[in-house]
């Protein structure tokens, strides 16, 4: 097996333990799978891609959105002007110029602008039904972007330097 696939497999498995954790109100538990993401971040960069997801989504189950957004931002220099998620209303790929709706209590449901309104008028089948009482993290394209800019010299040192903070958090 590629170190890369080892990765992404201990990846997926941390985020499950947090997932697991989170619905317990583990938030200890919770916060030290994330902090062994953030170190697989560091030492893996290629895999980053997929780890960021699992980041941003372990953070929004313990309720911390600013850091939840900050790392779907970093996922997003990686993959600009692709957010790495499709909507799961109309499996449209979900793209920076459009908001995305990251919903704080599943473990993997991401909605685009207007299927998040048919969510709202309960008219979205059986993600209405699903999601029924959960609350979504709204990912604005525009300040996304800019905040994740490539552009910016200083946003990989950021990113590193954000990554090292939570692994000793
Ligand atoms: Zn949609
Ligand atoms: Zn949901």
């Amino acid at each position: 097996m590629s170190t890369l696939t080892t990765v992404n497999n201990l990846g997926l498995l941390y985020k499950k333990q947090c997932y697991a954790a989170a619905k317990l109100s583990g938030y200890n538990i919770v916060l030290a799978y994330i902090k062994q993401l953030a170190s697989l971040c560091l030492g893996f960069p290629h895999s980053r891609l997929a780890l960021f997801d699992y980041v941003g989504r372990a953070f929004v189950w313990v309720g911390d959105n600013e850091k939840s957004a900050a790392a779907f931002a970093y996922q997003l220099a990686l993959s600009s002007p692709k957010y790495y998620a499709y909507c799961d209303g109309c499996d449209t790929g979900l793209c920076v110029d459009m908001s995305r709706f990251v919903c704080t209590v599943c473990e993997d449901r991401d909605l685009c602008k207007s299927c998040f309104d048919k969510l709202e008028s309960n008219d979205l089948g059986e993600v209405s039904s699903s999601c029924q009482g959960h609350t979504f993290l709204e990912l604005d394209g525009i300040s996304i972007a800019r905040s994740s800019s490539t552009d910016n010299a200083n946003n990989s040192l950021l990113i590193e330097q954000w990554l090292k903070d939570i692994a000793d958090l």
